[in-house]
């Protein structure tokens, strides 16, 4: 039973999805991808970057709004999922751009405002997954350019049934690229 019981947290996140947890409602980034968040805005910005966030905590009320946009409602597909099947309604996805001069933002991969010769988008990217975040550039269905997101190991359907990485949690620095 003693092996049994070691297993009990891995054994409870892989009950089937109509088990939920009663947990309280996400209403904000999580504090340590918030902490990341502030830290890759500072360590961009040390570079000669200026990195904007331009969405992080997504209320599953918002999320179906934006899955509305080119399906029921005018405009062009900005996500493929709907309210609860993405990180940013658990608190743990940020999306960026790039602020150029006269307060422009830029979703511009090729932009080089440093002057360094390499893209000023890849060179966030490259600093965000140091500190431990993973980049939507690299899925392979649909590639999500100015994401990013720190799931802590947590699936969505672990998140749906109510787990939930705890506040105080350290960042993992490598993880899997094919979650959404
Ligand atoms: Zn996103």
């Amino acid at each position: 039973m003693v092996f049994l019981l070691a297993n009990v947290p891995v054994l409870e996140r892989l009950v089937p999805i109509e088990w939920f947890r009663e947990v309280p409602e996400v209403t904000r980034l999580h504090p340590v991808v918030a902490a990341k968040k502030d830290e890759l805005v500072a360590l961009s910005e040390n570079v000669g970057i200026h990195v904007v966030i331009t969405d992080d905590f997504r209320s599953t009320e918002e999320q179906n709004a934006l899955y509305r946009k080119g399906r029921s409602d005018e405009g062009a597909i900005v996500t493929q999922v709907e309210g609860g099947q993405s990180y940013h309604n658990y608190g743990l996805a940020i999306d960026f751009a790039l602020g150029a001069p006269g307060g422009k933002v830029l979703w511009d991969l090729e932009y080089d405002g440093n002057r360094n010769g390499k893209s000023d988008w890849l060179e966030v990217v490259t600093i965000a997954k140091q500190l431990g975040f993973s980049w939507g550039g690299d899925w392979v269905n649909f590639r999500d350019y100015p994401h990013l997101q720190m799931d802590f190991g947590y699936s969505i359907g672990e998140l749906q049934r109510g787990w939930r990485p705890p506040d105080q949690i350290a960042a993992v620095k490598t993880q899997s690229p094919d979650f959404r």
